[in-house]
């Protein structure tokens, strides 16, 4: 007998895009190669001294243990505090569950819940991880476009045209995770009124983004524009964008208590709930002196207006301005069709990642990877000089296709 490594779950699924280009920008680094990355899909900046103490105090006071699988009460009584001061939510604490990394609550919620064959609407340009959570545990993603002329946004009409018996769960992500489109508070609730009509579906709202948020725009959550629909959405969040903890790798999420139970019980038997030490830093992070989260987002939005800036001004580009998160997704379709000065044509957006790699030392993403082409994503959140030094290298790689 063959010696098999892969089981059939896993040989259907890719592995993460984004850290896979993420992986590759760093070893071009290492190489010595002077590579302008706009991979990156996380906060350049470094956690807030007062959440690294938070976290070397808890683990000199010996909090060092095992915490409950679902968070400590400490971490889930100001997530609780949390949702009521900033989203107008009410959860009580056995109805919030803390993970490790909003990646692994979706992930849990949908192996809890997904049965073979069941459909689960993801609205494109998507986070690159949410087909392959959905293919792993079994179900279908359903991929409903949305395009530059949508704003990337869902449309009511476009959701009922999706939703199926077999329809289990709607994703929202806002601001968005490739293109920063933000849902206003009239457009959740037109979506709620289709929801409304389909009492199978169940909402998950993926709000990780939500303090970068741009314009003056005030942020709203699906569950609290459409509170008929909270019984049936799960708000999920997490510190790492908002406080630059990507790599404490803490999450969480407020919702129904017998789907908090379900998660409770499987992560019971998976992870055993997230490393005490980062839940004391969550805690500090959510409770402490929000000044981070305010600076940090006007350092984003001044980012945001030069490379839209920067991108536009570029012949052939097309850059919406996003009103949220540290991406743009701008179009280049001028470019599908034209040829390399080595003579390559570039048939794909995944053919003009590989050549601004290669030409122009720089690492961004392309849009098949996020379900909508012929578009690019770069993420913003790197220092002014290396957007400027990178968008000159774009422009003339670009121009230098023929
Ligand atoms: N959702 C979206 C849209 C994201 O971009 C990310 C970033 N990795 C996550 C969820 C996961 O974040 P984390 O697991 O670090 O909480
Ligand atoms: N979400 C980030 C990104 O899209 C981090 C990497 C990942 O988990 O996908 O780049």
């Amino acid at each position: 007998m063959k010696l098999e490594i892969e089981a059939a779950r896993i040989t259907r699924i890719k592995p993460s895009a984004s850290v896979a280009a993420k992986a590759l920008a760093n070893e071009l680094v290492a190489a010595g190669h002077d590579i302008v990355d706009f991979t990156a899909g996380e906060p350049d900046f470094d956690t807030p001294a007062n959440i690294s103490l938070a976290a070397y105090e808890a683990a000199t006071r010996g909090e060092t243990r095992y915490t409950a699988t679902s968070g400590t009460v400490a971490l889930r009584d100001a997530i609780k505090a949390k949702f009521a001061r900033e989203n107008g939510l009410t959860y009580v604490r056995n109805q919030i569950l803390v993970a490790n990394g909003a990646k692994h609550v979706i992930y849990t919620a949908f192996t809890v819940t997904v049965q073979e064959g069941d459909e689960v609407i993801v609205p494109a340009p998507y986070w690159v991880s949410y087909p392959d959570i959905v293919t792993l545990n079994g179900g279908t993603p359903v991929i409903v476009p949305c395009g530059q002329d949508a704003g990337f946004k869902l449309t009511p009409q476009a959701l009922e045209a999706a939703i199926t018996q077999r329809t289990k769960w709607l994703i929202l992500n806002s601001p968005s995770n490739p293109t920063g489109a933000v849902y206003s508070h009239d457009e959740l609730v037109a979506l709620g009124e289709v929801l409304k009509r389909h009492p199978h579906v169940w909402v998950m709202t993926d709000d990780i983004y939500e303090h970068l948020i741009y314009d003056g725009l005030k942020y709203v959550t699906f569950a609290a524009a459409v509170p008929e629909l909270y019984e049936r959405t799960l708000t999920i969040n997490g510190v790492s964008k908002a406080y630059a903890m990507t790599g404490w790798r803490i999450g969480y999420a407020g919702g129904p208590r017998p789907l908090i139970a379900a998660m409770d019980k499987l992560m019971s038997q998976s992870t055993g709930g997230a490393g005490s030490v980062s839940q004391a830093a969550a805690r500090e992070a959510l409770e402490g002196p929000q000044d981070f989260v305010w600076s940090s987002r006007e350092a984003f939005e001044a980012r945001r207006n030069l490379i839209v800036k920067l991108l536009n001004s570029i012949d052939g580009v097309r850059c919406l301005t996003p009103n949220g998160a540290f991406y743009v997704y701008p179009e280049v379709g001028a470019f599908i069709g034209r040829s390399t000065p080595q003579g390559k044509r570039i048939e794909t957006d995944k053919d003009l990642q590989l050549y601004l790699l290669e030409a122009a030392k720089v690492a961004v993403l392309d849009g098949g990877a996020y379900g909508l082409s012929p578009h690019l994503r770069l993420s913003f959140a790197t220092s002014n000089q290396r957007i400027e030094e990178g968008c000159r290298r774009i422009g003339e790689a670009l121009a230098a296709l023929n």
